[in-house]
């Protein structure tokens, strides 16, 4: 254990050196609901694209309540470039509703209740604990997924079990900045297809590479 733990700490002290500390959120939002809608929007979609959509969307609907009682067919064009569109716009309606309802008009904290909401998963569930909420989570998105596997971090494929796996092997004060460094890692250098190993500071660590530690 005490040689997984030093690993950890080298893997992390190096990403902490590459990238900072600082938490930043790469999707645009001033509230909750903004960014529980903004994630919902990334599934399958680059955050440069959901930037782009909701920059325009969240002044067409200003409030949960403009979504509530948006028209399915128009928010469906409204987010279509996203991808997934009618079940994005149908689960966006859907959760406003829900919101209003059942929490006040209030995004709930509780991970049981944030994945009751339609369309939101663990993955949504802990970027909305994470960012807004303080709470040390560990959101497993598709670059944490497979630099997890690449770094010896999990042999898992079901981002649940990577996440219970990570939550293993990582500090807390790490679960939050975990994904935030790893997602610039992976669209920097650790590239699903062709990564840049020859340049890659963590090499000796890596499962794929043939590293050593
Ligand atoms: Fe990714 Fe290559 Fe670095 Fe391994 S050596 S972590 S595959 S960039």
């Amino acid at each position: 254990m005490a040689a997984i733990a030093k690993r950890t700490k080298e893997i992390l002290s190096i990403l902490d050196d590459m990238y900072g500390t600082e938490r930043i959120c790469y999707l645009e939002h001033d509230s909750a609901w903004q960014l529980l809608f903004a994630t919902i929007l990334s599934a399958q979609c680059t955050d440069e694209r959901v930037n782009i959509v909701t920059k325009d969307l969240f002044v067409k609907y200003p409030s949960l309540e403009a979504f509530a009682s948006a028209d399915l067919k128009e928010l469906e064009q409204d987010v279509h470039s996203t991808g997934f569109y009618h079940n994005k716009a149908k689960n966006i309606i859907a959760c406003a509703r829900r919101i209003i309802d059942d929490y006040g008009g209030e995004v709930p904290r509780d991970i049981e209740d944030l994945t009751s909401l339609p369309g939101v998963g663990r993955k949504t569930a802990n970027v909305i604990r994470g960012n807004i909420y303080g709470d040390e989570s560990i959101v497993v998105d598709t670059h944490v997924k497979r630099i997890s596997k690449r770094l010896g971090f999990t042999k898992k494929d079901d981002p649940v079990d990577i996440e219970y796996d990570l939550m293993k092997v990582l500090p807390r004060d790490h679960w939050i900045l975990f994904n935030i460094q790893i997602i610039t890692f992976g669209r920097q250098i650790c590239f699903a297809r062709n990564p840049a190993c020859e340049r890659c500071r963590l090499r000796e660590y890596c499962k794929e590479q043939g590293g050593k530690k």
